[in-house]
């Protein structure tokens, strides 16, 4: 936590700030530790404020040692502006990426004669590089993912729901000591396989039609986020051939994923093996996300990224290929970057055709 203070100080710093205002949560959770659901922070070149409500004061003053915890009785921006009146703090950095055009309107009201400056997301950029114990929590959430995957396909049978799979995985995800499920579990069988986005309905499952199971556990506020597509039964040809193309342009992404190449030069060796395989216009989206404590952290793998993947980044792989009325396949996993390469942390098989 003192690392990432000091780094946002360094930021502080070099912008000429008197001081920074978090309003995103996850930001807040990442600079201070505090969980719950109201607070900001204000951080300046030697101290540090966490502002929060009655609800959460005994709660802030337990999980965040380093700030000093102060509680506001009339709604955050008022508190910020007795603050910053306090500290005499001239030039503000806010995260235009997070705050909303009320609050900010509101915000310049009250701080007459102040200047307020965007940093845009700069925590989010800093998030992007997880430290050992980052990565130690998201190795668990990886961990629940992989065991709820093996449960899940081994229940797996005709006649059910997608409804009742959908509720199965993120009960037993709960049950393996996820804080809850990542996201609103995907669930999406038959012809609602070709929706990348599929929320489970109560369609009934059959045998020899692709289902894609989409879902991740959430763990100390990180999270993992696997995909993986089966089929009960034999598949027809095309479904193994649609099949095979995925999994090898996820896999040569994967194997391609080190530090100093660019998101779009990853993107680009799944993108153009399934263009090759003449099922380019079936697959429409990025290649992955980073994933941390927030499910969707930057599009860090797509056509136009020039992000650089660094050591500590962690980025889903999720080709797909949706061919509409026909059916869909996706297959997800969770890849670190590592100094030397990459790290796979989902490890459920991946293979098309279950018992
Ligand atoms: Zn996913
Ligand atoms: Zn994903």
């Amino acid at each position: 936590m003192q690392d990432r203070l000091a780094k946002v100080r360094g930021e502080i710093a070099a912008g000429g700030l008197d001081g920074l205002l978090i309003t995103e949560n996850v930001n807040i959770r990442y600079l201070s530790g505090f969980t719950g659901s109201y607070a900001v922070l204000l951080i300046t070149g030697d101290t540090a404020f966490l502002l929060t409500d009655t609800r959460y004061v005994e709660q802030a003053d337990e999980e965040v040692p380093g700030f000093a915890v102060e509680m506001v009785e009339d709604g955050w921006i008022t508190g910020v502006a007795g603050l910053v009146q306090r500290l005499d703090a001239r030039r503000v950095g806010f995260e235009g990426t997070a705050l909303n055009y009320e609050d900010w309107k509101s915000l310049r009201e009250a701080l007459p004669g102040r200047e307020l400056v965007s940093v845009d997301d700069l925590v989010g950029r800093l998030r992007m590089v997880k430290d050992a114990s980052e990565v130690a929590i998201m190795r668990e959430a990886a961990r629940i993912a992989d065991l709820t995957c093996e449960h899940i396909l081994r229940m797996l049978k005709p006649g059910l729901r997608e409804r009742e799979v959908a509720v199965e995985i993120d009960y037993f995800m709960r049950k393996q000591g996820a804080d809850k499920e990542a996201f609103g579990t995907i669930v999406a069988s038959g012809p609602r396989s070709a929706l990348p986005h599929g929320e489970p309905t109560d369609r009934i499952i059959s045998a020899g039609e692709f289902i894609v199971l989409d879902f991740g556990a959430r763990k100390q506020g990180y999270h993992s986020d696997i995909t993986r597509t089966v089929l009960l039964g034999r598949p027809k040809p095309r479904q193994q051939q649609v099949y095979n193309v995925v999994l090898e342009a996820q896999q040569r992404a994967i194997a391609a994923a080190r530090p100093g190449l660019l998101g779009r030069e990853v993107d680009a060796v799944a993108r153009e093996y399934i263009a090759e395989r003449s099922y380019g216009k079936h697959f429409g989206h990025g290649l992955g996300h980073g994933l941390g404590l927030a499910v969707h952290e930057g599009r860090i793998l797509a056509k136009r990224s020039e992000i650089a993947l660094e050591p500590g980044m962690v980025v889903t792989v999720e080709p797909g290929i949706y061919i509409s009325g026909w059916g869909g396949v996706r297959i997800e996993d969770d890849v670190l970057v590592t100094e030397s390469g990459h790290d796979v942390l989902t490890h459920s098989p991946r293979v098309l055709t279950i018992e």
